[in-house]
């Protein structure tokens, strides 16, 4: 079969790998001049197989309005607020309601993130060092008695969802993580080990290329300007060059269209998944949610994170990718404005500094902003669209690197006519369409 995938980040990258390997003819076609240059490019690196949870968290109302207001609160909304952010917001609050929702989304994302894992591991072809990738762990660092207690509160509900945890005493945390050296206080920390952690931007990259091998054609440079529907298929799209600033909108531009025929199409756009499926008569309620990391190389590895840590006060993520070391933070509502505050990178550099002093010059590190393909409740849209030959694997929100290996070979099955590896009711890409 003819397949045409919309976006060559890590979500369409490991799908167009999947439907490769089951002998479908795949062109992936991305705005951007290569693979992972979005989304992918920065973000925190961990393969948290036993931390995934749902966005829409009973209490995250509480705990946003709480730090607001704080430079140091994780969670941000700048203004001006536009309509997109009111209803990301009021859809987020009425899915946060109902503790049986988030309890039914979280058990979907840890299935899908167990399958996630083996697929990975099945990956034999890639390498782990090819991406700094590594299984040593994931841990959540207590820095008072009341973050103890809220870990303790995340490991009973684990227990209950079977999945594999520890905690561990201030001792047996600095054990874990001898370079942890810093003033932070430490007060126990909760440990994931199966987790693992690799650098997506590298993964991506390299994955496109076995891709290549296999026959895949990428298209970059190359946005979508028309879907050519013919009753309830599409039969092809229109495709025109991208250049310049443009690259990243999908504004028309003045370059001749060509024009690609498919027999399917896989819906792998990220944040922009929203715009895309709009003429195909979807609303998807994708909505970006930005985050901020800093990468920079280690001066002294002995002093640096051996694995993944998150400072539960700072909520914030330092992971150690080879040589280097990224340090991940903040979860703000701000649409697509891509400025980096150095107010925001400061907040990084202070929870580096008070775990791991003298690891690594983080002036000199490399900073980004992403933004998170946000879904109002958390799961992804995963599943068959409007149209009977339009599947969508995208609004893959905080996890996409985590579940992407999985849910790529979901797409796989949905296409081949084979049950899928998990339930999918809780990814319904309809789920949020009233009446
Ligand atoms: C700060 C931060 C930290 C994160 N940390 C983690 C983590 O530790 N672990 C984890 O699992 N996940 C993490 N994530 C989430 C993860 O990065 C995303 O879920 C994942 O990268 C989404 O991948 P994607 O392929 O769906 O989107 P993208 O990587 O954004 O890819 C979409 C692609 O579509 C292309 N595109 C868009 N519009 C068009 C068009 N019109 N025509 C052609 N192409 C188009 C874009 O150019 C882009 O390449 C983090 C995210 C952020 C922001």
């Amino acid at each position: 079969m003819n397949v045409l995938i919309v976006g060559a980040g890590v979500v369409g990258v490991t799908t167009a790998w999947s439907l490769a390997k089951r002998g479908h003819r795949v062109t992936v076609v991305d705005r951007l001049d290569g693979a992972a240059l979005e989304t992918s490019r920065a973000n925190a690196g961990q393969r948290s197989y036993g931390y995934v949870y749902p966005w829409a968290a009973p209490d995250m109302v509480g705990k946003a309005l709480k730090g607001l207001f704080s430079k140091y609160g994780p969670f941000k909304i700048t203004t001006p607020w536009s309509l997109h952010t009111l209803q990301f917001l009021a859809m987020t609050a009425r899915c946060s309601l109902s503790q049986e929702r988030y309890n039914r989304s979280h058990g979907a994302l840890l299935d899908l993130a167990e399958y996630s894992r083996q697929c990975f591991l099945a990956l034999e072809e890639l390498p782990e060092d090819c991406f700094d990738g590594q299984h040593e762990g994931l841990m959540e660092v207590a820095n008072d008695q009341a973050a103890c207690t809220a870990l303790g509160q995340k490991a009973r509900v684990l227990d209950t969802l079977g999945v594999d945890h520890e905690w561990l005493s201030p001792e047996a945390v600095r054990q874990q993580e001898p370079g942890m050296q810093g003033p932070g206080p430490v007060t126990g920390g909760l440990r994931m080990p199966g987790d693992g952690t690799g650098d997506c931007h590298r993964f991506t990259q390299a994955l496109a290329i076995a891709c290549e091998a296999r026959g895949v054609a990428f298209q970059y440079r190359t946005t979508i300007r028309d879907w050519d529907l013919h009753d309830e298929r599409i039969k092809g799209a229109w495709l025109q060059k991208a250049s310049g600033e443009t690259r990243r909108s999908t504004e028309e531009n003045t370059s001749p269209a060509h024009y690609l025929e498919t027999d399917q199409v896989v819906l792998c756009a990220g944040c922009a998944s929203r715009d895309l499926a709009r003429p195909l008569g979807l609303s998807l309620p994708i909505y970006p949610v930005k985050g901020y990391s800093l990468t920079g190389t280690l001066d002294d590895p002995a002093k640096a994170p051996r694995s993944t840590v998150v400072d539960h006060g700072y909520k914030v993520a330092m992971t150690r990718l080879g040589d280097r070391v990224r340090v991940t933070g903040f979860v703000e509502l701000a649409n697509f404005n891509r400025g980096i505050p150095e107010r925001r990178l400061q907040v990084l550099r202070e929870a580096f500094a008070s775990r791991f002093p003298g690891a690594a010059d983080l002036e000199q590190a490399e900073p980004w902003a992403g933004f998170r393909p946000m879904t109002p409740d958390g799961p992804a849209l995963l599943g068959w669209g409007r149209q009977e030959n339009l599947l969508l694997n995208t609004g893959h929100g905080t996890f996409g690197w985590t579940l992407s290996a999985g849910s790529a070979e979901i797409i796989g099955q949905l296409l081949d006519g084979e049950n899928p590896a998990v339930d999918l009711s809780p990814f319904r890409p309809e789920r949020f369409h009233r009446g």
